[in-house]
């Protein structure tokens, strides 16, 4: 039987109150910021532009693709966006399209019907300007709701880049003072892993972590005489459970988070909802309204403070306000930045907390592309093993310019990869043949491929940027964002070198290599948007203190990814909340001080 316990019955918001806080998006950000503001007490409002969907029934994690009439697939007349469609084509996608519904490309994936009422309509939710493929997940959750998984640290590798490598600029933080926060995420969330004592990819306080099948142990093995490491897939799941949390079961191993977008409907991986949200409203301290999209941080214009935040219902259009002493966006990077550009009123005409001109710059995220499919003959014919059960297969940390320098490119790249049977066989639609033969070469083979994909640093660069589009407008009437921003040539040159040197590595290893990739996917394939309102010491070049505090505007707070000052190539989201935790601990002292 699922695993499921009942969330939560909401409170009505009372709009005529002043809250303590109003928070702005329900994901990872959001999420983190309700569970810390009201840890400490404060009486919190949670707006969401999104619906609370049922989601175990939404995801059916385990329903076998025969049960699905379509196999899992969409409805014929929705569509999503293809690669070569992101290439060619310029934002808006789904502008002259013929079908009803347009997604992005999350919704190619296997089992897309599952995960279409997760992200956004491209219809509903337009913007323009360069070719940009940004998934977005407008829910209670966000995209945690489907999230990859992969709960990494970053290190002073990357809070102290310039200081490495002379580029861009040093986080205002460093890792001695996240680290504790880093700690709590883990031991409130979990997080599987093994310990490796790297500087550049601290660990975790591990839960147990998930097992390396052989072809993963054998390019382990090879990786260490190249003095390169290949952990297991560290997992924000929890695989020894959580006494604290009712909401969430232990990862029973069912191998169904790779099957469709992702997603896990017994909640062992981690999911803002039932990880965060749910406990914070059974303190009684957080009220959630959902179908709630902010426009404006309205400000007071006597004090030049945050007032609140003007909202639409999502469903019926009518336009509110909520008030609080305190802001709190967590609406995502790129949502935020446009909050913040479209909240101009007097006291603010370039857009609240703008002064230094930064929101909606140095816009950053991680490069993808170049991945490599090997064949370990070692394995074929082998009988079969379960390899997928389990959240993950294996992590490449960063090997380049940690104390080497090279001479083509600045900072690093890591791999995500997996190996051995799953319950498709992993090479079936593309081995020649037809049958007797054929069925035989596909069993044969069916445990015997690795392959991995790189995930590289884009460089932040002032001119990587976004802005207002005053001429189109969402389903709401709120005007969308325009899209300036490309890769450059440091990524294009990464990107080389990962392609070559993730040959080398399966080579080294005796794996046959069956495929390799060299050519970059579309910006924000990633899905790892960062930037775009950086945290920084000095006022005229960021938008915000180390405390994710806007340096004009004290009672405003931006607590996800926009406020990172460089992307690393680790992901983002443990960081996003030990940021965010740690910011929340910030504002509520400052609020008891009176200082907000
Ligand atoms: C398929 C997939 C795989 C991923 N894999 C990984 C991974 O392995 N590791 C990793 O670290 N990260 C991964 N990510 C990225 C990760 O999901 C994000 O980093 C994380 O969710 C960011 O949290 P957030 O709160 O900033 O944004 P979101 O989770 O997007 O939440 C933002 C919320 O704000 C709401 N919102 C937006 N605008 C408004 C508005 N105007 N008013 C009210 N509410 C608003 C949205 O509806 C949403 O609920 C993946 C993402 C996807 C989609
Ligand atoms: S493998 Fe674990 S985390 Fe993934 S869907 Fe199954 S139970 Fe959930």
């Amino acid at each position: 039987m699922l695993f499921q316990i009942r969330p939560p019955a909401p409170k009505e918001a009372d709009l005529t109150t002043v809250y303590d806080a109003i928070i702005v998006g329900s994901g990872a950000a959001g999420g983190m910021a309700s569970h810390a503001l009201t840890s400490h007490g404060l009486n919190v409002l949670l707006l969401e532009a999104g619906r609370k969907l049922d989601i175990e029934s939404e995801l059916k994690s385990m329903e076998w693709p025969y049960d699905h009439p379509r196999r899992g697939d969409m409805p014929r007349d929705s569509h999503a966006v293809t690669l070569n469609e992101y290439t060619v084509r310029q934002p808006p996608y789904a502008k002259d399209t013929q079908y009803k519904h347009v997604y992005s490309y999350v919704q190619g994936w296997n089992g897309s019907d599952y995960s279409k009422n997760i992200v956004v309509d491209e219809k509903d939710n337009p913007y323009t300007g360069t070719k940009y493929a940004w998934v977005r997940a407008r829910l209670l959750g966000g995209k945690t709701a489907i999230w990859g998984r992969l709960a990494l640290r970053l290190s002073d590798y990357d809070f102290k880049g310039k200081t490495h490598d002379g580029y861009g600029e040093d986080w205002p933080i460093s890792y001695a003072d996240i680290a504790p926060y880093y700690d709590k995420v883990d031991l409130y969330l979990g997080v599987a892993g093994h310990k490796e004592n790297l500087p550049h990819l601290p660990d975790s306080l591990f839960q147990r972590t998930t097992r390396l099948n052989p072809s993963e142990v054998m390019l382990r093995q090879s990786l260490k005489k190249m003095n390169r490491v290949l952990t297991p897939y560290r997992a924000g799941v929890t695989t020894d459970g959580l006494k604290h949390n009712k909401y969430r079961s232990k990862c029973y191993g069912r191998g169904a988070c790779n099957r469709r977008a992702g997603g896990c409907d017994i909640h062992a991986a981690f999911d803002s909802p039932t990880g965060l949200i749910y406990p914070a409203m059974d303190t009684g301290h957080l009220t959630l309204r959902t179908n709630s999209t902010a426009y404006e941080v309205t400000v007071d214009p006597a004090t030049g403070k945050a007032r609140g935040v003007a909202f639409v219902d999502s469903v019926t259009g009518k336009q509110y306000e909520a008030k609080g002493k305190a802001v709190v966006l967590a609406a995502s990077t790129l949502e935020s930045a446009r909050l913040l550009l479209l909240s101009k009123s007097k006291a603010y005409p370039n857009g609240i907390g703008n002064s230094s001109g930064h929101v909606g710059h140095n816009f950053c995220e991680h490069v993808m592309g170049p991945s490599i499919l090997g064949r370990v003959k070692d394995l074929v014919g082998k009988p079969r093993t379960l390899d997928d059960g389990r959240p993950g297969g294996f992590y490449i940390p960063r090997y380049r310019n940690l104390e080497d320098r090279q001479p083509k490119f600045l900072r690093g790249y890591g791999f995500e990869g997996g190996g051995g049977t799953g319950m498709v066989p992993g090479r079936a639609t593309s081995t020649p043949g037809f049958g007797a033969d054929f069925k035989k070469t596909v069993r044969d083979e069916a445990g015997a491929f690795v392959h991995m994909g790189g995930f590289g640093e884009v460089l932040s660069r002032y001119e990587s940027s976004v802005s207002i589009d005053p001429d189109v407008k969402d389903r709401w009437g709120i005007p969308v964002l325009k899209f300036n921003y490309s890769f450059g040539d440091n990524e294009k040159q990464m990107a080389l070198d990962m392609a070559a040197t993730g040959k080398e590595m399966f080579e080294a290893a005796g794996i046959e290599v069956i495929h390799s990739d060299a050519d970059i996917l579309t910006e924000g394939w990633s899905i790892h948007e960062l930037g775009t309102a950086r945290m920084g010491s000095d006022p005229k070049t960021s938008v915000l203190n180390q405390f994710q505090q806007s340096h004009d505007v004290k009672n405003l707070f931006v607590v996800d990814g926009s406020s990172h000052v460089s992307a690393s190539c680790q992901n983002p989201t443990w960081t996003i909340m030990a940021l965010a935790w740690r910011s929340c601990d910030h504002l509520a002292d400052e609020l008891g001080k009176g200082n907000l």
